[in-house]
């Protein structure tokens, strides 16, 4: 397999991939984990905080009204017997209107439905008489009395604040009232509108029949609220919180809280995005706090990826350079210190073994006479490669058997070839460690003996002789050898030209008589 077609992907980028991908998935998870509750937390306090807030102010409104109804009480009181004193009307009213900053005007008005006091006196509308349906309702109540809103004789949107004077026989007299205008400086943006926020958050009250009485705009007072069923319910009485869209489409979330003697409704409320608006701070600051920690995890994922997938990784490359020489040397270094890497690196090794054993096998095979168990042709060559290589002088003996054809004519092949066999085990008996023994073929063998003399080679080769003369083979008898000596000194002269030599002196020791030793002359 060629490298550009394995594939890219290793265990490691594997594991690191993994990793990476859970790091994030976990992180974003709890982010938006962190997001959802913070969120909810945030929604759920704010409508918390509305309610409670707007409840409270309701609370303060209530007293309020509550002092007011009874200054208006006493002055119903003070002025029983003098609805016909105008200094005393004038002195009560303004005392009324100046005393406290309750009331934008006072005005009191008698049975008639005449107003016959006012303060301040610049509102010029002593001596009218109230006509429009709102401004006779405190007339026709002859009770303590907060009428809906209505326009006054002198232009002001107002709402009136009243309270009958009854003679002491019972005769209603007529009643005085505190207004408070609506558009102005009042007392119930004394009470509601100092808490304004700055982002966005405010309150406005309605009354009961949802008419805006209290809004930090002007513009809108007066303006009547439409669909929003949570005004009907605080107007109903309920106090709670809840999400909404105002006027303008923007969310805002919303607590609710009822005047219970007025019927009005008072309603806080702050933009849900204002409540929100930290939430991506505080996000940040999370992921911020997160980061360093998960750098470290991602680290030491890394490193443990590195250390988990080392030894396979290893394993893989040196199995990809099998051949080289020192693959199983790399292979034993290999720490594998986990079950499945030890398994492989032992199965590696035990395959990388029985290959060794395998090619050794061939290479001794294809090196090897099958018969003789001595060098064939071929490892002869080899041999004589390495003579010549690293110069090392040798002196070589050829040998054949005399005769032999008779051998395998009188007793057979297969004797012939015990012959053969028995031969060599001569020998290799007689041999030297050192010695290499070689059939170069048929019935002929070559002695290769390093650093030896020819003459040296001779005396072996005389031996060898002898040896064969003088022992019975079996079967077939004796036998007798004729050989050939020659020796190579490691010059220039080519290994053939000493083989040829020696194989002369074969012949020659044939031509003179067969069992014997010949020596190669010289060139
Ligand atoms: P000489 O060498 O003395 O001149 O006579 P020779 O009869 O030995 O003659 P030659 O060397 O020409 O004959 C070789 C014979 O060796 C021929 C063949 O029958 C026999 N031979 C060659 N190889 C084998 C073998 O592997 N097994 C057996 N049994 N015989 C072989
Ligand atoms: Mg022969
Ligand atoms: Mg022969």
């Amino acid at each position: 397999m060629s490298s550009s077609s394995l594939p890219r992907l290793n265990l490691r980028n594997l594991m690191l991939a993994m990793a990476v991908f859970s790091v994030i998935i976990t992180l974003c998870n709890s982010l938006y984990a962190t997001y959802d509750v913070q969120r909810s937390l945030l929604i759920n306090n704010t409508l918390e905080a509305n309610r409670v807030y707007a409840a409270k102010l309701a609370e303060v409104t209530e007293s309020v009204i509550a002092a007011t109804r009874q200054q208006l009480a006493y002055s119903a009181g003070q002025l029983v017997t003098r609805m016909d004193d105008e200094a005393a009307l004038l002195a009560e009213t303004a005392r009324l209107h100046q005393q406290s900053d309750t009331f934008n005007s006072v005005v009191v008005v008698n049975a008639k439905g005449v107003i016959i006091a006012t303060s301040p006196q610049t509102l010029k509308v002593k001596g009218v008489r109230l006509t429009s349906a709102s401004a006779r309702q405190s007339l026709k109540a002859k009770t303590p009395l907060i009428t809906d809103p209505f326009v006054s004789p002198a232009g002001n949107y107002i709402i009136s604040m009243s309270h009958p004077v009854f003679a002491t026989n019972g005769d209603y007299l007529g009643y005085v009232a505190g207004t408070i205008y609506l558009e102005q400086s009042n007392i119930l943006g004394r009470i509601l509108g100092q808490h304004y926020y700055q982002d966005g958050s405010y309150l406005y009250v309605v009354d009961r029949h949802k008419t805006l009485i209290y809004h930090p705009n002007p513009d809108r007072i007066g303006e009547r609220i439409r669909d929003n069923s949570a005004i009907d319910d605080v107007l109903q009485g309920h106090e709670y919180a809840h999400p909404v869209i105002n006027s303008r489409g923007v969310n805002m979330l919303a607590g609710f809280a009822p005047v219970p003697s007025t019927g009005w409704g008072i309603v806080a409320q702050r933009p849900k995005a204002a409540t929100l608006a930290g939430i991506n701070e505080h996000l940040l600051r999370v992921v911020l706090k997160s980061i360093p920690l998960s750098l470290l995890t991602l680290i030491g994922i890394w490193l443990s990826a590195l250390f988990i997938s080392r030894p396979l990784w290893q394993l893989a490359t040196s199995t990809g350079l099998m051949s080289r020489q020192d693959a199983q040397a790399d292979i034993s270094g290999v720490r594998s210190w986990y079950y499945e890497a030890a398994q492989l690196k032992r199965a590696i090794l035990r395959g990388i073994g029985r290959l060794n054993d395998r090619i050794d096998q061939l290479h001794t095979d294809s090196h090897t006479d099958a018969l003789t168990g001595l060098l064939n042709r071929r490892g002869m060559e080899q041999l004589l490669d390495s003579y010549t290589q690293q110069q090392t002088p040798f002196s070589v003996i050829t040998l054949d058997i005399d005769y032999f054809k008779q051998v395998n004519d009188t007793h057979g092949h297969d004797a012939g070839d015990r012959v053969l066999s028995s031969l060599a085990s001569v020998m290799k008996e007689q041999a030297r460690r050192e010695d290499a023994l070689c059939r170069s073929g048929g019935e002929e063998f070559m002695i290769f003996l390093p650093q030896t003399s020819a003459d040296n080679a001779r005396e072996v080769a005389e031996r060898l002789r002898q040896g064969v003369a003088s022992n019975p083979m079996p079967v077939v008898g004796h036998i007798t050898l004729s050989l050939g000596v020659a020796h190579w000194a490691g010059n220039d002269e080519s290994t053939k030209t000493v083989l040829n030599r020696a194989d002369q002196a074969l012949y020659r020791a044939k031509r003179e008589g067969r069992n014997r030793v010949a020596m190669a002359t010289a060139d």
